[in-house]
């Protein structure tokens, strides 16, 4: 397998902010993740799991180690269960379970490049539906203890924006068996297509990494920082997005640095004005 140099991890997410990784390379089976570990392992490198970059903000200096970019897109559907590579795009998976007249992915109709992996690894959800209605059983391997591991859905410790995969860096999905529920293909077509709309009208159409904050039960992390006055917000080439303050927008040129920035100051202002401490939700690679 090809182990590439000096990749520009930018063109690998959503933000299209980042520098390069020294390391780089494509896994679409068992036998290339095994490999890529043990080449990792032996020149002492940090590994970094890649899935479609659409929850990561890359530094600008990029990642010193082995990045991989999942790439099994593997998708086949049998009555209603779904057995997906973990690399597939879950807007495959949307397309898929509504041609199928499978029901329970809609809420994900509209994010742009996610994967499978990417989305159980944070259990991804909307319109109050997360990955974890929906997995049956996720396929890991663990660069640990170099096994491979099958993990049923009461072993996989879903909460909201978390799972065992996000505690333990070490698991490296590599497919899952989804359970969804039969429905009118009409039906389903219809509540994406309301979805996909809602996204459409309410998500800024600049380059950017879904949701930085998490929310609270109770309280949605844009309203907080709108509260403090943050919307519109501009440091460099980041935005505040005056649509969705939840989104930190990269109007052209934005540099990492740019958008910590921001978040820095959302975080301070709102513990400062409103006295809550929010959180990130994306994943930081430096
Ligand atoms: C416009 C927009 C809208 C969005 N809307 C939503 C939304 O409604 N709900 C929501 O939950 N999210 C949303 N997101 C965020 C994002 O799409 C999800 O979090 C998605 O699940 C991330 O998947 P990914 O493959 O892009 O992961 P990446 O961004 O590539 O990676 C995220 C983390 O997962 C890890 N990872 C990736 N693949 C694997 C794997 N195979 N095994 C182990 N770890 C892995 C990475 O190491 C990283 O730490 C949105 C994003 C955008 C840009």
């Amino acid at each position: 397998m090809q182990f590439q140099k000096n990749i520009l991890l930018k063109n690998y997410t959503t933000f299209k902010i980042g520098g390069p990784a020294k390391y780089f390379c494509a896994i679409k089976d068992k036998e290339e993740l095994v490999e890529a570990i043990a080449f990792a392992k032996k020149g002492q490198l940090p590994f970094f799991v890649l899935g479609g970059g659409s929850n990561l903000l890359v530094s600008d200096k990029g990642f010193k180690g082995l990045v991989l970019k999942i790439q099994d897109l593997r998708l086949r559907i049998k009555d209603s269960t779904i057995y997906a590579g973990a690399g597939a795009s879950l807007t495959e998976l949307v397309n898929a379970a509504a041609n199928a007249g499978l029901s329970g992915m809609e809420w994900a109709a509209g994010i742009p490049g996610a994967t499978v992996g990417g989305a159980i690894r944070g259990n991804a959800g909307a319109f109050e539906v997360e990955m974890k209605d929906i997995v049956r059983k996720v396929e890991a391997f663990d660069a640990n203890d170099l096994r491979f591991k099958i993990y049923d859905l009461r072993d996989c410790g879903f909460s909201y924006r978390s799972s065992i995969f996000k505690k333990n860096p070490n698991l490296i999905i590599i497919s899952a068996e989804l359970n969804l529920k039969k429905n009118n293909k009409r039906k389903v077509r219809e509540k994406m297509k309301e979805i996909l709309n809602y996204r459409m009208d309410k998500h800024p159409k600049f380059p950017s990494a879904g949701s930085i904050f998490k929310n609270f039960e109770n309280i949605r992390a844009r309203d907080l920082i709108e509260k403090a006055g943050l919307k519109g917000k501009k440091i460099g080439g980041a935005q505040i997005s005056d649509q969705h303050a939840n989104f930190i927008i990269n109007t052209g040129r934005a540099k990492a640095k740019d958008v910590l920035a921001l978040i820095d100051l959302a975080k301070k202002e709102v513990k400062n004005k409103l006295g809550v401490a929010i959180e990130e939700e994306i994943q930081i690679l430096s």
